[in-house]
């Protein structure tokens, strides 16, 4: 018998059951999607593709993930108002990944930013966000004298990353950071969004970590570093001014083959290459990006490139 009380319970179980995909319909675009910002690894900047930077987009809400040189340029590019901007993770103190850390902050406030931008990082960031203030006070307390514009100090509010955890938790989307070891940075992290649509893991900078895999068990994408072996002697070569280059590339990625080895205990639905090293070799094709991960994984690959858009649910 159905007493009062649980038929209430049920009429709003079924009205929520319609309402919820109604709903969805009159969303005209997709929810959540990731565009891939910059997709080459290491800090030297080139013609090709962009320094490291990595956008989800939940509801409209862009979070953004590292700051490599470009990083500005390449959310217009993408259609991004910067000053829409209300998330940045930082996974490691590499300069590819935080070098235009405090400017895309600066041109968010320069093209209009009057609310807060929350940033996480490794231990570093709020020192890093102290440190900017200090290098741009001149410019700042002149504009916000001039041209009246709100105190930017007060609108970026950085947190340092100690341990692995739950970072942020809004009401669409859940991040956890992961340290992963990127010898000789130990305060590195890879990040989960867990977003209505799906779970997306960023592997950040790593080393070959099969604990990586446990972290991303079962999540719809994996956006994971990777080098490409063959091609490593030509980019050490090309840097003039690094004597133990390569000592440090073997020690601290994850090459193509080990990359298909996390993938497939991960046992998530699609993986994404980016950060490529090296990511500008002219001989070095998609193919040769995912010949080795085929060895190792079975499920879609995508080699990505600036700018793609990748939407959830996959
Ligand atoms: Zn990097
Ligand atoms: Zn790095």
């Amino acid at each position: 018998m159905i007493d009062r009380r649980n038929a209430l319970k049920l009429a709003l179980g079924s009205a929520a059951a319609l309402a919820a995909p109604t709903v969805w319909a009159q969303t005209a675009k997709p929810r959540t999607k990731i565009v891939f910002l910059g997709t080459k690894g290491g800090p030297r900047v080139s013609t090709g593709a962009s320094n490291p930077a990595n956008l989800v987009m939940v509801n409209d809400t862009p979070f953004v993930i590292d700051c490599g040189m470009g990083v500005s340029h390449q959310l217009a590019s993408a259609g991004v108002p910067i000053p829409s901007i209300k998330y940045i993770f930082i996974s490691h103190h590499h300069s590819d990944h935080n070098l235009e850390y405090g400017n895309l902050f600066y041109n968010a406030w320069a093209a209009g930013l009057s609310t807060p931008i929350h940033s996480f990082g490794p231990k570093g960031i709020e020192a890093m966000t102290t440190t900017y203030w200090e290098l741009n006070k001149f410019d700042v307390e002149t504009r916000i004298d001039d041209e009246g514009r709100p105190d930017p100090r007060k609108l970026l509010i950085a947190k340092d990353i100690t341990e692995d955890g739950v970072v942020l938790q809004t009401a669409d989307v859940k991040v956890t950071a992961f340290r992963t070891p990127h010898p000789p940075i130990v305060d590195n992290f890879a990040y989960k969004f867990e977003t209505p649509d799906g779970t997306i893991v960023f592997s950040s900078d790593t080393a070959y970590n099969p604990k990586l895999a446990e972290f991303a068990k079962g999540a719809d994408v994996l956006v994971h570093e990777c080098m490409y072996m063959a091609a490593v002697d030509r980019l050490v070569v090309k840097t003039k001014n690094g004597a133990t280059l390569k000592k440090h590339l073997l020690e601290s990625h994850t090459t193509t083959e080990d990359v298909g080895r996390i993938a497939a205990a991960a046992g998530i639905k699609v993986l994404v290459l980016s950060h490529f090293v090296p990511g500008d070799d002219p001989l070095v094709t998609d193919d040769n990006w995912t010949e080795d991960v085929k060895k190792n994984f079975s499920g879609k690959i995508i080699v990505a490139k600036d700018l793609m858009e990748l939407k959830l649910p996959v």
